[in-house]
């Protein structure tokens, strides 16, 4: 090392003087939100005041959701019927990034990449781009806890198709118009909520698959490909690719092909082992989606960067929703794995000991990667504070007649409600002994849930939880989300974690 010179020495020496452990800069490189576009507004002024807040809080990466769902949030000219209305006329992204930009917050645009809304625009305008079951259904027919299933999945292997189309287009046309420092990939997968095993078998997915497996031959489409059968196992004649497809495949319905696919044999008699070639062809099409859209968006902006929300452990989600993340490190320098507690099994303390053994096996994993910043849910730490208290709200809402259960609710909250909540506290304290009593305390409780008292969730279970991701040497962390933040009233939290 080199020696200073008396100089910087002196300078060094009056420096460590004048500044004081307290204040200096920050310690963790990347301090990220992620956040939704409802946060921000729809006037200068409040996106002014939200990155206001951003910047006390000491954040200096903004993740925002401009395509979800719902729609694009910005006033999009070639995707105009996808914008939603209240973006149509006032440019977010522009006020933002360039409020982000004046206090040095990196921007970073989040995609929801292959869900779109069941009404979206393009999922009604190319019902031929939708994801689809082996009855030839798409996501929105199916029911998930009762109710019908919301979002179309669009099929991320078709060509042309919704990809190459629609996806890639419009993030590049984002690219193209806005000084943005980087493009956020979610939902950057197949459906993992429904049946891991049913999508795709789109007409252009059937026809693909046996091809991409080579479970036959283009040019000799009814050679068998044979060879003598010499090795004492079956499986062991594989080299030379023989054809897999039965002779009258053209005759298969959908759902026999796709049955085939997920449950037939390499070879006749053999093992059960065609769904590993289904599963490889969707964790390549998800990875080879983040390759074209990066040489895409380089073509225009040839220093763009790449951020992505993955799943906790890439040889899961490799094979039960196509995102094996591994795959993408060549296109995407930002890893950023969603390790929030509603992926852990356990209470609380458990959960810290599982997310650190979680990252440990991710920075393996994530070597290829420029940056590893995993991702905390903060509202999900405080599932015992929230759950009692909206059961108690669903049990009044039913008539209030339950009361061992209401009790049972009550009883796992009252300390905490009896010192941050005391009216609420009292009011449901007298109608569990009472409940002819004349006060019904459900206004209290919606007051309450509006507008939960600072300190009701406890802050020290953020910050316990983002000092446990810290200990594990990591470069970044990612706080799910700006909503959250708010609604449980922690940004001091998280003003003081990411000020150390
Ligand atoms: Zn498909």
């Amino acid at each position: 090392m080199r020696c200073p010179g008396t100089r910087s020495a002196l300078l060094l020496a009056l420096f460590a003087a004048a500044a004081p452990a307290a204040s200096a800069a920050p310690t963790l490189k990347g301090r990220a939100v992620w956040a939704s576009p409802r946060e921000a507004g729809t006037t200068e002024a409040s996106v002014v005041a939200f990155v206001e807040q951003l910047d006390q809080a000491h954040v200096n990466t903004l993740i925002m959701e401009l395509k979800t769902s719902a729609g694009l949030f910005w006033p999009s000219e070639r995707f105009a019927p996808a914008v939603v209305a209240e973006y149509k006329a006032f440019d977010l992204p522009a006020v933002l990034i360039r409020e982000c930009h004046k206090r040095k917050i990196a921007f970073h645009v989040w995609f929801f990449d292959f869900a779109e809304g069941g009404n979206s625009y393009v999922a009604q305008q190319h019902p031929e781009w939708l994801a689809l079951s082996p009855e030839g259904k798409p996501t929105t027919a199916e029911v998930l806890r009762g109710q019908p299933y919301r979002m179309a999945w669009m099929c991320p292997a078709r060509r042309p198709g919704y990809t190459d189309q629609w996806l890639i287009p419009l993030i590049k046309e984002f690219a193209e118009r806005y000084d943005v420092d980087a493009i956020h990939h979610d939902y950057v997968r197949y459906p993992g909520d429904l049946a891991p095993d049913t999508y795709c078998f789109c007409d252009y997915c059937l026809e693909e698959i046996p091809k991409y497996a080579s479970f036959y031959s283009t040019t000799h489409p009814d050679d068998p490909l044979t060879a003598p059968m010499d090795r004492p196992h079956l499986e062991a004649h594989w080299e030379r690719s023989p054809k897999v497809l039965p002779p009258n495949w053209k005759d298969y319905s959908r759902e026999m092909k796709s049955r085939f696919l997920l449950e037939g044999s390499f070879f006749p008699g053999g093992n059960r082992d065609l769904d590993y070639f289904f599963y490889e062809y969707r964790a390549h099409h998800v990875a080879e989606f983040t390759r074209q859209v990066f040489e895409e968006v380089r073509k225009v902006k040839p220093k763009m960067e790449f951020s992505a929300a993955v799943f906790k452990n890439p040889v899961q989600s490799g094979r039960f929703i196509g995102q094996d993340w591994r795959r993408f490190s060549p296109w995407v320098q930002y890893l950023m794995p969603m390790d929030y507690r509603s992926h852990y099994a356990g209470d609380f303390e458990t959960h810290l000991d599982l997310l650190a053994e979680s990252i440990q096996q991710q920075k393996a994993w994530a070597r290829d990667f420029a940056h590893f910043w995993p991702g905390v849910a903060a509202t999900q730490l405080y599932d015992e504070e929230r759950e009692p208290v909206t059961r108690l709200r669903r049990l009044l809402r039913d008539g209030g007649k339950d009361l061992a259960e209401m009790q049972a609710a009550f009883d796992k909250v009252a300390p905490r409600l009896e010192t941050f909540a005391p009216d609420l506290h009292d009011a449901l304290a007298a109608y569990l002994k009472e409940p002819k009593n004349p006060e019904d305390p459900t206004a209290k409780l919606d007051a309450f849930l509006a507008n939960v008292p600072e300190g009701y969730y406890p802050p020290e279970r953020l910050t316990r939880t983002l000092e446990r991701v810290r200990a594990q040497d990591v470069e970044g962390v990612v706080i799910f989300s700006t909503g959250g933040i708010s609604s449980a009233r922690l940004w001091k939290a998280v003003e003081e974690f990411f000020g150390r």
